[in-house]
């Protein structure tokens, strides 16, 4: 509350008193004696409340002033006035700086606050964690001393600040943090540190794949260019290296053919938005299928061919999709087993899940390159998958097939023992009632 300070009043209440003790002292004839005593009253009054004052405000824990009367009244009230207001402002102040504080912490990059001095004055939670700064422990200690990249110093101490730096985390060499420094304030630095792991991960992929196709399209482009330009001088050329020429060409020709059409199943696939619950696939019936090419694959190298199949168990998939994981792996067998050779291809209900697997008696991988068979373009021996016609993408292209199909391609192989291939589909793919289907089972059944 505001109380009006008047002067007036406060000089006529002195007044007042004077003219009383002026009047005492006339009456007691001792006017001198009464004034000096009334001025030492006085006197005595206001030190009195000075020290009262001073106590409250110093020394009293409580808030709300004693009551007092007149001038001192106000003073007390006025210092009350503004003591609240304050107070009022530090807890608004308090309230926005928790807030800044909440949303700092919930945003989803790393944040360091740096002085002029390049000391830290503030981290979020993610900073202490991805880049393993301590808190309250490194407040005021310099940043470039805690994120010591020789990348990031020199970043930080040009100034220049206009587009980010890539730098490996300090606590972890595998993760890559760009780094982006933004002045505010007075001298004060913004550091944010975001996670580009993913974001580096696919631009090196994408160099890659670029690098690999490129690599792959020139090899036969070079054959077939080196051929054609020995046709128009064909008359000296003796008529079975012609006809070595043509073969070489048409099979390098394929191989392109091949490398392209798997090169657009892949993308197909990776694209691709179709809803694996919608058709159920006969899986027995494209197995019957797969297995009439296999057999004609199978003419030269005279592998012993088994299929085991559960002639009605169906699963919920995209057939183009099922039919080359299914064939990618048949097929791999009977060209990567040395002749003759024996393969055993199952399709069965385990559990309630429909179980694949393709298991030979051939060379075997070894253990290092089973993580990287999926990749594309990986081949354990490139001269002899090049040989076999392999683009490298099969297995790449199964992979995807199933994680459509929220499957997992499992690879178990032993050097000079033999590979198994394999995969599961979760029951919920499994087509139930499978009985309402048996003339189709019946007629797969005599195909098989
Ligand atoms: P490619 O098109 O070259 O066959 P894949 O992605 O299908 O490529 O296979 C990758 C590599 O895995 C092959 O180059 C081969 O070395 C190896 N591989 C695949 N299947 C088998 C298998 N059944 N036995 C031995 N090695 C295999």
């Amino acid at each position: 509350m505001y109380y009006p300070f008047s002067w007036l009043k406060n000089l006529l209440r002195i007044g007042g008193f004077y003219v009383i003790v002026i009047l005492i002292g006339l009456y007691f004839d001792a006017l001198a004696i009464a004034v000096a005593f009334a001025s030492t009253w006085l006197l005595g009054f206001y030190s009195w409340h000075m020290y009262r004052f001073n106590r409250w405000i110093w020394h009293s824990k409580k808030m709300t002033p004693p009551k007092v009367p007149g001038f001192w009244e106000h003073v007390y009230e006025g210092v009350y006035y503004i003591q609240r207001r304050n107070r009022r402002k530090r807890k608004e102040l308090t309230r926005m700086v928790k807030r800044f504080r909440e949303g700092s912490e919930a945003l989803p990059d790393a944040t360091v606050v740096v002085d002029s001095n390049a000391c830290i004055v503030w981290c979020n939670r993610l900073a202490r964690i991805e880049l393993g700064l301590r808190w309250p422990q490194d407040s005021g200690r310099r940043v470039d001393n805690l994120i010591r990249h020789p990348n990031f110093i020199e970043y930080f101490h040009s100034g220049k600040y206009d587009y980010p730096v890539e730098v490996p985390s300090p606590s972890n060499v595998q993760k890559i943090f760009e780094y982006r420094i933004m002045p505010y304030g007075e001298k004060h630095l913004l550091l944010i540190a975001r996670d580009v792991t993913r974001l580096t991960q696919l631009e090196q992929m994408r160099k890659d794949f670029v690098a690999n196709v490129s690599h792959e399209l020139r090899t036969p482009l070079t054959v077939l260019n080196g051929y054609l330009e020995m046709l128009p001088n064909t008359e000296n050329v003796p008529p079975a290296f012609l006809n070595k020429a043509f073969s070489e060409m048409r099979s390098q020709s394929e191989r392109m053919q091949n490398l392209v059409e798997e090169l657009l199943v892949l993308s197909r696939i990776e694209a691709s938005s179709e809803r694996v619950f919608e058709k159920p696939v006969n899986v027995p019936q494209m197995l019957a299928a797969i297995k009439v090419e296999a057999e004609t694959l199978n003419k030269d190298k005279g592998h012993e061919i088994t299929f085991n199949i559960a002639p009605s168990l169906k699963v919920y998939g995209i057939e183009t999709e099922l039919r080359s994981a299914f064939s990618n792996l048949i097929f791999n067998a009977i060209h990567y087993t040395p002749s003759p050779g024996k393969i055993d291809v199952n399709w069965q209900e385990q559990d309630g899940h429909g179980h694949f697997s393709v298991k030979d008696n051939g060379d075997g991988i070894p253990e290092k390159h089973l993580n990287r068979l999926t990749e594309r373009f990986y081949r354990v021996d490139k001269a002899r998958s090049r040989k076999t016609g392999g683009s490298g993408l099969g297995l790449s292209i199964v992979k995807h097939v199933l994680t459509h199909h929220n499957s997992k391609l499992e690879i178990t192989s032993e050097v000079g023992v033999g590979s198994e291939f394999s995969f599961s589909f979760s029951s919920e793919l499994s087509v139930q009632n499978p009985s309402a289907d048996t003339s189709a089972a019946d007629k797969v059944e005599q195909l098989l």
